[in-house]
């Protein structure tokens, strides 16, 4: 398979390559990245990816299902035991359509929805202006307390009774604190909406028993599978028994065509992989190096939002220090560091070049680094930050980086690079 792509398409197979260096000889701190495994690639690489299979697992719309019926129960099966949830639909191209079709699922195009505003860790698709999803409802949003970075739940209860929403959306995409998904279920009942949660960063944290879930409190869960998860790039969504048949309508054939059988088959893969020992250990490393580095960053006299994290994810709020959040990202991918810069709540300064930078600890957990080279991470953030006009420092940065990613190998990738290109 790795000489058909060299052989037939040396330009792709050359750039595939240079990414699986880049990957492997930086240090990934996207919090919403992460690396699948290799049984995971070889599922979203299989022959699934050449079979249409629109419907439902007895109710397709083309013969030949043999295998894919097969496929698609036992992703359902393995979602619903992992999330302990009545139904699951794991057709969902990505988390954003997964979404959509929550919503339109419980509401019809006008209804109100209230969601996280985007500058204070809310998604896009939570009624965020330029997202569909302000155009197609009407879209109220919630903020945190810029003073404390916290979800403030009188406010949002008061909010609630003001303008009474017919969806209640809880979950965050740079929120570093645990969410009380049970208040949100009770706020949502207390106005008669209903409450769609979106766990998209923190599945792995919910299946590891980390963070309290969200399925008891929820009419609809949503989540992406590849982030925490550690799946391949897709979305799910899990509900209660009463709404599984319009969620089921909603997304197809409401919003999609055919599911992506080769993606499907690689969820039902991870949701197995999830199931272990081995992946409570890892999601319970990931909150505890997010701690080490939070710990480690305040030392150096870095703002974080919320004063820390219960989570993987880091907000840090870099206004004392002078440097705008896009200067330090780039420097810091420089340094082979890779991050996202990131509004803070209330921002003053634009999301294109806002004064924060978001970073996470999913990615480097999965490559087995634990504590101390949390330690060493935060150092070389400092470093660069320090130095953030020195190109020589940043350098030096750099490959002290390059020799921490060489102790700890990024698992399985697909392809094997070339020798003389890898690490
Ligand atoms: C990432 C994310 C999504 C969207 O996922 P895509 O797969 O990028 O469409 C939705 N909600 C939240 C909270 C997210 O963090």
């Amino acid at each position: 398979m790795e000489n058909a792509l060299e052989q037939y398409d040396p330009q792709i197979y050359e750039l595939v390559r240079q990414e699986i260096a880049r990957e492997s000889a930086s240090i990934r701190l996207i919090p919403s990245e992460n690396y699948v495994s290799r049984a995971v690639m070889m599922a979203s690489g299989s022959c699934l990816t050449n079979k249409y299979a629109e419907g439902y697992p007895n109710k397709r719309y083309y013969e030949g299902q043999q295998v894919t019926d097969l496929i698609e129960r036992l992703a359902q099966d393995r979602a619903k035991q992992l999330f302990k949830a009545d139904h699951a639909n794991v057709q969902p191209y990505s988390g954003s359509v997964a979404n959509l079709a929550a919503y339109t699922a419980l509401i019809e195009p006008g209804d109100t929805i209230m969601g996280l505003s985007l500058p204070h860790g809310g998604h896009l698709t939570h009624g965020w202006k330029v997202s569909i999803t302000s155009k197609l409802f009407k879209s109220v949003q919630y903020t945190v307390n810029p003073d404390t970075g916290r979800l403030d739940y009188n406010r949002i209860e008061e909010a609630a009774k003001k303008h009474r929403p017919k969806i209640i959306i809880s979950g965050a995409t740079a929120y570093p604190r645990e969410i009380d998904f049970e208040i949100f279920g009770r706020i949502a009942k207390d106005v008669g909406a209903y409450h769609v949660s979106d766990i998209a960063h923190i599945a792995g944290l919910v299946v590891a028993g980390i963070h309290k879930s969200p399925v008891p409190y929820a009419d609809i869960v949503s989540t992406t599978t590849h982030k925490t998860l550690r799946g391949p790039r897709g979305g799910m969504l899990l509900c209660k028994a009463e709404h599984a048949e319009k969620v089921d309508r909603a997304v197809f054939p409401g919003l999609q065509g055919g599911p992506h059988m080769h993606t499907l088959t690689a969820i039902a893969v991870a949701m197995a992989e999830a199931d272990t020992p081995e992946f409570i250990a890892y999601a319970k490393q990931i909150v505890k190096n997010a701690k080490a580095l939070a710990e480690k960053l305040l030392e150096y006299g870095f703002d974080l939002v919320s004063g820390g994290t219960d989570n993987h994810l880091i907000l840090i709020d870099l206004r004392n220090k002078n440097i705008p959040g896009k200067k330090l990202a780039k420097a810091l991918d420089r340094a082979r560091i890779v991050s996202n810069y990131n509004t803070t709540p209330a921002d003053p300064l634009h999301p294109a070049n806002p004064s924060g930078l978001r970073i996470g600890t999913p990615a480097i957990t999965t490559r087995g680094m634990k504590e101390p080279e949390v330690k060493l991470i935060a150092r070389f953030i400092n470093r660069v930050a320090e130095n953030i006009d020195n190109e020589s420092v940043i350098e030096e940065i750099g490959k002290e980086a390059l020799l921490l990613c060489s102790h700890f190998p990024v698992p399985d990738h697909f392809i094997i690079p070339n020798k003389k290109n890898s690490l």
